[in-house]
Parts: C-alpha cells; structure tokens; sequence
C-alpha cells in the first residue's frame, strides 16, 4: 500500500508535476508540461523510469491538465489512488502564513492577491482550479513561497515608505523560496545533530532565481527577495536589487513604459543581461575563454552575494553555518569558493578538496576546525510540499 499525493507546480506556460508517497517519501511519477498557451506544447511524463511524451497544443491549464490526466490513466499510476493534492503559490500576502486547505472561499481570498504576483499567482490559480475540476474528490492545499517568511520582524520587512500608500497597497517585504529555505535550514540541523532552535544560520538559495535567508534559533528573520521576487541577489535574468530611481529614471531618459521596464528587470537582466548566459555551465566556459562581460558577470554574482551574506552576519551577531543549495549552489564549486575564501575574516575556513567532490547528499565543505561551518545540501521542494501537505491533511 501506498500514500500518493500529487505535487503541482504551475508556471504561466509549464506544470511540472510528482507524485510523491507520503509514506516512504519515494516519488512515484513526475512530469511536466511546457508551452501552454502555444500552438504546441509538451508533455514528458515519467513512470517506473520510462518517460512518456507527448506533444500536442494547449491553450490553457485547464486542457493541459485534461491531457496529463489522460496520460495518468494510459501509463499510471492510477489517480484514483491519489489522497491529496498540493499546489505550489508563490504569493500568500499577509494573509496565508501556512499551508492552508483550498475551499472556494480561500480561492476566491487569493484572487485577491493577484495584484501582488501577477506574474506567479495567476497561473497557480488556473492550475489550482484546473486540478480540482479533475481531482474534485480528494483535498487540495496550497503551500505558500512566502509562508516561511512570516515570521520576519517588522524592521526586516518594512519598506522605509509613506505608510498609507504601504498599507493601502500592502507593500512590504514578503520573501519568497520559502519551502526551499525552510526544508533546507532543518536539514542543516539534522546534519550537524543540533536543536534547529538552538543556533543561527545562513541559507543562499541559488538556482536560475535566487535568494538568502538569515535564521535566528530556527526563525526567519530577514531575507533577499522582497515584495516580488526581483529583490536581492543577482539571479539567471533577474537584476536583483538595482537603485529604486531606476524605473523613474528609465522612462524619463529611456521613454521605457512600466511593461517595458518589468520585463528589462524581470526577463533580460541577472547574468543574461550581464553576459548573454544564464546557465553557469555555459558561464564558467565563457570565463575560460576569456570573455570579459562573463568575468564580469561572475565578480558581481559574488559581490552581491558577500554583501548580504556580510550583512546577515551582521543581523544575526554571528551565525554557526553558511550552506548553498539549489542548481548553482549545489553544483558549483568555483562560486563556493569563490565567496567562502573572502569571508576568512570572518571565521570561514574551506576544505578545498571537499568542496571539489561532487554529491547528491548533505555535506560539509569547510575544515572541521572552521569556527562556521559551511555546507552542501541539496534542496528538494517537491518532497518539502508532500511533506507539508500530509502535515495539512492529517
Ligand atoms: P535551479 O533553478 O535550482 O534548477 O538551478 C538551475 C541553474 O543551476 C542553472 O541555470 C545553472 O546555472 C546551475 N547548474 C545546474 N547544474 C549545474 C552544474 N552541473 N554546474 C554548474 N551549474 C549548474
């Protein structure tokens, strides 16, 4: 017998799915649908490793689910036999600080909220919606990118703004990359035996979008991404922060419309806009030709990341451990490197060759006398939101 929930993850153009047994924690199917919205799209649908693919047009959530759902009954496993159903949503606002149960009323509250997302909520709603037209029998949940940075204290997630204007509009920082953070941080105790209450730390989320997170004795208490997810690090074609007067700036000198400017922040900036590359495989061939823009690229990849790794030792008054997760986190070295040898000063001390060992495990890559010690441990959303959603069912 198993337990199997399914796990949805929908982007404006792409689901990516799992089914995960709540019991043993193995995942039983995964898949993912890209290109909604296009003339064609496709579906790789992975079962008992064989993957399933399909390509066929799909001009909403709701066909693209009509379609996965189609390949659940040819391939397996059998949807009947799924318990529950959790969604990732990127954006919780004040409102939603856990993982909560989606009823129509809840819906209908997180419509609401679009406002706040309108890149992220939007499609999560359509594939939330979607989905419990398909699965109308069992429990759907939402788990919230944001819920785990509810806890930070109002001078963290305060903007230095007139207040009513931040108040009408719920301005303020909200976070995001919360279950990576949240699932990783606990991982960090597990492997060094410690209470998670009982010390501070430091987690540099670092995939295509990136984001870092000071803990103080197992409590959130300030982070890189703010009110939307562009805030703070420099990530794939996110600038991260830039000067507030950027946008005034933009359209007064560059006649850029508000669009315009999203998109340059949003879709054409990070290490894209920087380099022409997102991807640090690519990057770290560039910097081995000598190109100097992915130079570059790479010295303010890691100034920024410094900056707020210096700054959260700083509003944390010291910190036991630093750990790197996500695909640039958990894969390359030379950026580890690269950040953990310019915070000697700072008690971080590297094992240069366990840093250079590559690993699906939790591990450590600093000395064993470094006073921080500094980690490896790979992230694993899906798992965290199966966990989080037998924990809401339960
Ligand atoms: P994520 O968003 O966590 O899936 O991370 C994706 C990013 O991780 C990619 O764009 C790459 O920059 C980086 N990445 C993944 N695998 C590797 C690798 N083997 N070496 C260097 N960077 C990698």
């Amino acid at each position: 017998m198993s337990t199997p929930i399914l796990l949805l993850n929908a982007g404006s153009s792409s689901i990516k799915y799992q089914v995960i047994d709540a019991d043993d924690e193995a995942v039983i199917a995964s898949g993912i649908v890209q290109r909604i919205g296009d003339e064609y799209g496709t579906i790789d649908h992975t079962v008992a490793g064989t993957t399933h693919f399909m390509e066929r047009g799909f001009p909403n959530h709701s066909r693209a689910l009509t379609v996965m759902v189609q390949l659940f009954n040819e391939h397996g496993p059998a949807l009947s036999d799924v318990v529950a159903v959790g969604h990732r949503t990127v954006h919780g606002g004040a409102a939603f600080n856990s993982t909560t149960l989606i009823t129509d009323e809840m819906l209908e509250h997180l419509r609401e909220l679009s406002p706040l997302a309108p890149l992220h909520n939007p499609p999560a709603i359509a594939g939330i919606e979607a989905a419990r037209r398909a699965l109308p029998d069992v429990p759907h949940v939402a788990i919230f990118d944001t819920a785990f940075f509810s806890s930070l204290p109002a001078e963290a997630y305060t903007y230095a703004l007139d207040g009513t204007v931040a108040k009408t509009h719920g301005i303020r920082k909200y976070g995001f990359h919360g279950t990576s953070h949240s699932f990783v941080s606990r991982k960090v105790a597990e492997f060094l035996g410690r209470p998670y209450e009982s010390f501070n730390q430091i987690v540099c989320h670092l995939g295509n979008g990136a984001s870092i997170s000071a803990i103080r004795n197992g409590v959130a208490v300030d982070t890189s991404m703010g009110l939307t997810p562009l805030a703070g690090l420099v990530m794939g074609t996110r600038s991260g922060d830039v000067d507030p007067g950027l946008h005034a700036f933009l359209s007064r000198q560059g006649g850029m419309s508000i669009d315009d400017i999203d998109n340059l922040l949003n879709k054409k900036s990070g290490m894209l806009g920087l380099c022409g590359a997102t991807d640090f495989r690519d990057i770290n061939d560039l910097v081995a030709e000598g190109n100097a823009d992915a130079a570059l690229a790479v010295d303010v990849y890691v100034h920024r990341l410094l900056s707020y790794i210096g700054s959260y030792v700083a509003v944390l008054g010291g910190i036991d451990a630093l750990t790197f997760t996500a695909g640039v986190g958990e894969n390359n070295p030379s950026i580890r490197k690269a950040i953990v040898n310019r915070l000697a000063g700072l008690g971080f001390v590297l094992d240069d060759a366990a840093n250079d060992v590559r690993s699906k495990e939790p591990r450590r890559i600093s000395t064993a006398d470094s006073p921080v010690a500094v980690l490896v441990v790979p992230t694993n959303e899906e798992l965290a939101m199966a966990r989080e959603t037998k924990a809401a069912i339960s």
